[in-house]
């Protein structure tokens, strides 16, 4: 039986810790491959084109909209972030999971296009420590924080429209929970019809 990729959705309120899990995913685990979205967003110091993100001028992203180069895209904060199609069809078709860590109206529009696709949500345990985690990374200012827990606060509205939600407290615990959560994900009949469907046809030769 050939193995399907899944395509895999992470979302998660800023300060959850979601993009140093989803690092870990792929670091301890194969089989994973990570979707680099294209952004009109600057980057920050260290940042990478290619790397972190595809930086692209206005012109550039809105270029790609016309020609259907990405799955799904978002504004969010004055820019633009998007999903680039080819890649993301390459990996699935190679048999790889591919990982999207996008925000959640990008999340809708991916399942919309993609019902097989798995929808995580990544929660702190509590709102106290979401906060103590954004105070403790020392690069947002007082009001870029409050803003970023407002913002959570809207985003926890949607949670339900996520599979499953994984409370990243500690992460190698939490990045092992991922990982079973998908090893799970591979074996529903919705995304083994085709297997499924042989057997039954194996099975009608039987009688
Ligand atoms: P940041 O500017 O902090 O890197 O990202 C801001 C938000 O955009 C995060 O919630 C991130 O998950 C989301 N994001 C990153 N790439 C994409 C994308 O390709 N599509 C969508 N819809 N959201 C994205």
């Amino acid at each position: 039986m050939r193995r399907k990729g899944i395509l895999i959705v992470i979302s998660g309120f800023s300060g959850a810790g979601k993009g140093t899990l989803v690092k870990r995913l792929i670091e301890r685990y194969d089989g994973y491959s990570l979707s680099i979205s294209a952004t009109t967003r600057q980057p920050r110091p260290g940042e990478e084109d290619g790397r972190e993100y595809f930086f692209l001028q206005r012109e550039q992203f809105e270029q790609k909209i016309a020609e259907d180069g990405l799955i799904e895209y978002a504004c969010y904060c004055d820019n633009y972030y998007g999903t680039p199609r080819d890649y993301v069809e390459r990996q699935l078709n190679e048999g790889r999971d591919v990982i999207l860590e996008i925000e959640i109206q990008g999340a809708r529009k991916v399942k919309q296009q993609y019902g097989d696709a798995l929808l995580l949500f990544v929660m702190p345990p509590s709102a106290a420590e979401l906060r103590r985690r954004l105070v403790g990374r020392g690069t947002e200012s007082e009001e870029v924080i409050e803003k970023r827990m407002r913002r959570a606060a809207a985003e926890a509205d949607g949670i339900e429209e996520y599979e499953y939600i994984v409370v990243n407290d500690d992460l190698e615990t939490c990045v092992a929970q991922l990982h079973e959560i998908i090893l799970a994900a591979h074996n529903t009949p919705g995304r083994n019809r085709e297997f499924i469907e042989n057997i039954r046809t194996e099975l009608e030769g039987e009688e």
